[in-house]
């Protein structure tokens, strides 16, 4: 057992009890947070008993610190209020700009980026003035991480740079491998993949050489993740095991089973499905009772994607509802993976599910897009009010010693400093703008695939995917479906005898009325050019007579005004019925509606024929 072994050793070493040095050893350990915790908390319970009270504000920091790694930010602020109430006695200065430090992370890792922002820069201001240079180091570190999650790259890479160059006069490896990873993250949210790699190399160089096996799992895991931004699966898959295997070394489980998770994405996108199954399904056992709920859907879908491709229809279903039912406990997260459940209902078949999906993924995402626009704001608010305090301030102080050149030049700056904000804000409103414009032309292009421009009915795109759906509904409804297609009798007359264009307008009120009259689970589509093809789940064939005879005389009855009074409106129908169980395609069905139509139509028109059972 590890427990205090450590600490034992250090003693036993003749460092002194009563003093910080154990912890400073502790900080340079590199052992992985778990076994930080135990021994911080095997030292903390000396430090309490011995009533030293430096060592325990150090011991809830270092605490903290670990919880924090483990991204339990719950447990990580408890030790945090702590250390700041024990700082208020021990009153170090350095200490509370740690625990400030500390303090930004907790509240970036919650989401309270404008708290964030503000206790960074306040922390940054104080670390300079400080002396510190390992303080102020870490301080930088700390800022630029704020700074990357709030999208202000060239920023936080020039204060990275800083840091890295105090570092680097200490020689401290370990903060240079932070810096190294920092880095990395950075250009990988920039998708410079190819950088972003490079720094991860130096970060691994320095992981082993500190024999740091815990950071070095997460730098192959992120490696794995850039390789799968190059699209290059090989490699990722090579990463990720390689991760995985460490993980299994450390036994962190949490760590085992992303990776694996991660395995088993990758294997899927290199088309290994027979592969990726088991590492998946060991994943998805791994976590039942960790890690976040995001990853664990994923896992789910992934499996589901795997039974859909190999067309084993129920454990798909079952594995894809599991999901649904966790996203309909969470709410509307927007890290949900909703766009790979539609993938999954898509490969499946399952059209009126992935497009359900679909929209809520855009509600999703119009939502997000409205926090982002009152952060962005927010942000801008926090950024510009310190700067232009700070250099207000300078300037006031310095106007009385500046002749008037100096004063212009000075002028000039400010003059900037508004223009650049204008430029960023018109930049902002311009980008806002073309989002909108794109996702109305999307939405636009979306509705015309499926609509028919003149009569705005279905299209005869639109009319055979719900006919498919319907059709696909019947295995789970045990029910039947009426299919007919309609063809409007003498219709090249209309044209030769009142003009082409009244013959739109009796398209456009052929849609109308038999679109209104129809129940709200039915459907009327265009299916050529005056041909309609009606979509009727549910409906029985004894049904199919009356309706015919309901859809005609409300065609006739209605005639609008601007239609000539002798133009004599009809129409004939053939009608088939589908049933469950008989498996036919939609394409033998229509047929027989056709053929039934050709009936109608040799029998007089105006009137419906029902194709024969089994015809
Ligand atoms: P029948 O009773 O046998 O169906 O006779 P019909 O004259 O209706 O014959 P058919 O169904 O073959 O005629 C289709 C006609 O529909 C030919 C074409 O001029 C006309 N048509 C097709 N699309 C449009 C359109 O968008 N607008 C107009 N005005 N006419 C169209
Ligand atoms: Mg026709
Ligand atoms: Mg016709």
């Amino acid at each position: 057992m590890l427990v205090t072994t450590w600490v034992v050793a250090m003693m036993a070493a003749g460092v002194k009890a009563n003093s910080l040095d154990p912890w400073i050893a502790l900080e340079n350990s590199h052992l992985p947070p778990h076994e930080l915790i135990v021994e911080s908390e095997s030292l903390l319970a000396q430090h309490q008993q011995q009533g030293y009270l430096a060592g325990e504000v150090r011991g809830n920091v270092m605490l903290a610190l670990a919880h924090l790694s483990l991204e339990q930010d719950q447990q990580a602020q408890s030790y945090l209020d702590r250390a700041k109430r024990l700082n208020e006695s021990a009153n170090s200065v350095a200490d509370r700009l740690k625990i400030n430090n500390l303090q930004a992370s907790v509240y970036a890792m919650n989401g309270d980026i404008k708290q964030a922002v503000e206790a960074v820069i306040a922390n940054l201001a104080q670390a300079r003035a400080l002396d510190d240079p390992i303080l102020l180091g870490d301080t930088l570190i700390q800022y630029a991480y704020t700074m990357q999650l709030e999208s202000q790259y060239a920023e936080a890479i020039e204060r990275l740079f800083e840091a890295q160059q105090l570092f680097e006069k200490t020689n401290d490896h370990s903060r240079l491998m932070t810096i190294q990873s920092n880095l990395a993250i950075i250009y990988s949210k920039l998708k410079n993949y190819h950088k972003a790699i490079e720094y991860y190399r130096h970060a691994v160089e320095f992981a082993i050489e500190l024999g740091d096996d815990f950071s070095l799992s997460i730098f192959y895991y992120n490696l794995g993740t850039a390789h799968i931004g190059l699209e290059n699966w090989p490699s990722a898959i090579d990463y990720f095991s390689q991760a995985k295997d460490l993980s299994v070394a450390l036994d962190d489980k949490a760590g085992v089973a992303l990776a694996t998770s991660q395995l088993g994405s990758v294997m899927i996108k290199n088309q290994q499905f027979t592969a990726a199954l088991p590492l998946l399904l060991d994943a998805n056992d791994m976590l039942t009772d960790a890690g976040s709920e995001y990853m664990r859907m994923r896992i789910k879908l992934d499996i589901a994607m795997i039974y859909a491709k190999q067309g084993q229809v129920d454990f798909a279903k079952a594995y894809i509802s599991e999901v649904e039912w966790m996203m309909a406990q969470g709410g509307d997260d927007s890290r949900f993976p909703r766009l790979s459940l539609g993938e999954v209902y898509s490969e499946l078949g399952l059209y009126q599910d992935s497009s359900r999906i679909f929209y809520a993924y855009i509600d999703q995402l119009n939502k997000d897009f409205e926090i982002k626009k009152q952060l962005s704001l927010q942000r801008l608010e926090v950024i510009y009010d310190v700067r232009f305090e700070k250099s207000r301030n300078e300037l006031l102080e310095k106007e009385n010693e500046l002749n008037e050149s100096e004063l212009a030049r000075q002028n000039q700056f400010r003059m900037i400093l508004a223009l650049s904000l204008i430029l960023v804000l018109v930049f902002l409103a311009l980008t806002f703008r073309q989002i909108r414009i794109q996702r109305a032309h999307k939405q636009k292009f979306k509705a015309l695939a499926y609509k028919d421009e003149l009569t705005q009915a279905a299209n005869r795109r639109g009319i055979l995917a719900f006919a498919q759906e319907s059709l696909e509904q019947l295995v789970d409804t045990h029910d039947q479906l009426v299919l007919a297609i309609i063809d409007l009798d003498h219709f090249k007359q209309v044209n030769d005898r009142f003009g082409h264009d009244v013959g739109d307008q009796v398209l456009i009120y052929f849609a109308k009325i038999v679109g209104g009259s129809l129940r709200s689970h039915e459907k009327v589509g265009r299916y050529g050019g005056e041909e309609w093809l009606l979509v009727l789940p549910q409906a029985t064939p004894d049904e199919i007579q009356p309706l015919f005879n309901k859809l005609l005389k409300a065609y006739q009855q209605h005639k609008p005004a601007n239609l000539p009074a002798e133009l004599v409106l009809n129409f004939s129908m053939g009608a088939v019925v589908a049933q469950c169980g008989q498996n036919e395609s939609i394409n033998a069905l229509l047929k027989q509606a056709d053929e039934a139509l050709y009936q109608a139509k040799q029998n007089g028109r105006a009137r419906c024929e029902v194709a024969q059972q089994g015809a």
